[in-house]
């Protein structure tokens, strides 16, 4: 059984998700803690729980996504595991940070190259891997298609879409991107987003004003 823990961190408000089943194996996915207290709280969810990180796994590689990669690659030795094309958001994030008054430790680089029908597995989940640029070049979602959850990233929001001002962004790939990797899954997968509350496709394909 898929189990899923939401914590909404750092000033930008971004959601990390830590993914994990029975076996106590999980994965950490866009940790965004940035204060001490933030994570702490990871830190104690992870033991109180008694599990076993496999996967550090980003969607993409801005800032708020990625400032706790340093922590829980050194808390839990794990290396990086996104798509390559983000690589040079990593750069930028250090950068970033500076200028969002938000400075950062630097992440690790990216060791395990994950690209389009990749599968994740750990413990008896497995997440597919759906490259879904726009929102920037290396942007990727994964999917349980057992359970039919989402991890969306940034590409799609409750009634919203990423933006598309930052570097590697672009509009009409993102569009595309939702249009035939996200709205061809079951209408009744759950989304869970980068920022914001839970939505679902079918809700999303009816109700996102982007697509009316
Ligand atoms: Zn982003």
């Amino acid at each position: 059984m898929l189990r899923i823990q939401k914590f909404t961190f750092n000033p930008i408000q971004e959601n990390m998700y830590v993914l994990y089943d029975e076996t106590k194996e999980c994965v950490i996915i866009d940790p965004g803690c940035y204060f001490d207290n933030e994570e702490k709280k990871l830190q104690n969810f992870i033991e109180e729980n008694k599990l076993v990180p496999k996967y550090l796994l980003n969607t993409h590689c801005h800032l708020d996504h990625i400032c706790g990669n340093a922590f829980v690659s050194k808390t839990w030795h794990l290396s990086l595991s996104a798509n390559p094309l983000d690589a040079y958001n990593l750069d930028l994030s250090i950068k970033a940070g500076i200028s969002y008054n938000m400075p950062i430790a630097p992440s690790p680089p990216i060791s395990l190259e994950l690209q389009e029908g990749d599968t994740v597995r750990f413990g008896n989940i497995s997440l597919d891997v759906l490259f879904t640029p726009g929102h920037c070049s290396g942007h990727i979602a994964f999917y349980n298609d057992a359970h039919k959850v989402l991890i969306s990233g940034d590409c799609l929001f409750r009634e919203s879409i990423g933006r598309t001002d930052l570097p590697g962004g672009d509009w009409d790939t993102l569009i595309e991107s939702i249009q035939t990797k996200l709205f061809t899954l079951p209408e009744d997968t759950t989304v869970y987003s980068g920022h914001g509350q839970e939505t679902t496709i079918g809700y999303e394909m009816r109700n996102n004003p982007f697509f009316k």
